[in-house]
């Protein structure tokens, strides 16, 4: 079995240092949308999430869905979206079998119409909830469901329908994953508080190395190197701040206790993962 992992870029934001980190500087930091290539060698290639796309201009140039991108200023041009960059390096919209969906941000879900023959996987309680919200709710969610494609629910597979297992002790305080294809190299964790139904990654590549994407558990290596969380006004955009720091705590105490795991922010500087 051959498993490798490309990470990657699809557009940026930019937002406060002091907002996204407790005590940061009042200043604007360039935040990367991350999002991970797989290539598992019997099941081909598969994504964790895919970053922006253009499409988040179009679902975002009227009222109100404009104070999205008024709060949260988005760059992306054609050839840096997901799609393009995975063509680049030969691997086609057609390759991508399946998608995993951390959570329904625009920067997780950006591209997803551009690989109509991908399944996607997810915690479909969090999208039937985000689903039944009207558009200001479904707004103050920073859920555009204009990103999704229009055969989205039918090439569905919920993460809930997988085998769970208990994961090696070296992962501890994280101790259950569901194991997506049963032979341990991708396990997908519930990282809760940030979104609805937050999910992470476990890789484990063919080099011995082990990779967790932990999406929007927190932006930058700092938070959960020292266990500082956001500024306290992020609790509005935050599903469960109870939660959102129990995980956080969980992966500072995973980090202390596995230093070689490479954690894997969504919006961290890929050039020092
Ligand atoms: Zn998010």
């Amino acid at each position: 079995m051959t498993v490798k992992l490309n990470l990657l870029q699809a557009g940026h934001c930019t937002q406060y240092e002091n907002l996204v980190i407790r005590g940061g500087a009042f200043r604007k930091m360039i935040f990367p949308a991350l999002f991970g290539l797989i290539y598992h060698s019997q099941y081909g290639f598969i994504m964790f999430d895919t970053g922006y796309s253009e499409r988040f201009f179009q679902e975002t140039d009227s009222f109100p869905n404009r104070v999205y991108a008024k709060l949260t200023p988005v760059w992306i041009s054609p050839d840096q979206s997901a799609l393009a960059q995975l063509q680049q390096i030969g691997v086609h919209s057609s390759d991508i079998r399946l998608i995993i969906i951390s959570h329904f941000h625009p920067d997780h879900i950006g591209g997803l119409r551009d690989f109509p023959s991908a399944q996607f996987v997810y915690k479909k309680s969090a999208y039937y909830r985000l689903k039944k919200k009207n558009k200001i709710s479904a707004l103050a969610a920073g859920f555009l469901p204009g990103l999704l494609p229009e055969d989205f629910e039918a090439r569905s597979k919920d993460i809930d329908t997988y085998p769970t297992i208990t994961i090696k002790k070296k992962y501890y305080p994280f101790d259950l994953a569901y194991d997506l294809f049963g032979d341990g190299s991708l396990l997908i964790l519930e990282l809760p508080g940030h979104s609805l139904g937050q999910l992470g990654l476990l890789v484990s590549t063919s080099d011995q190395k082990q990779y967790f994407f932990i999406s929007d558990s927190c932006w930058l290596k700092q938070s959960y190197q020292t266990f500082t969380p956001p500024n306290r006004v992020m609790r509005l955009v935050t599903d469960r701040w109870g939660d959102y720091r129990a995980t956080l705590n969980k992966i500072y105490l995973l980090h202390h206790r596995c230093p070689e795991l490479r954690i894997i922010p969504s919006h961290h500087n890929m050039l020092s993962c």
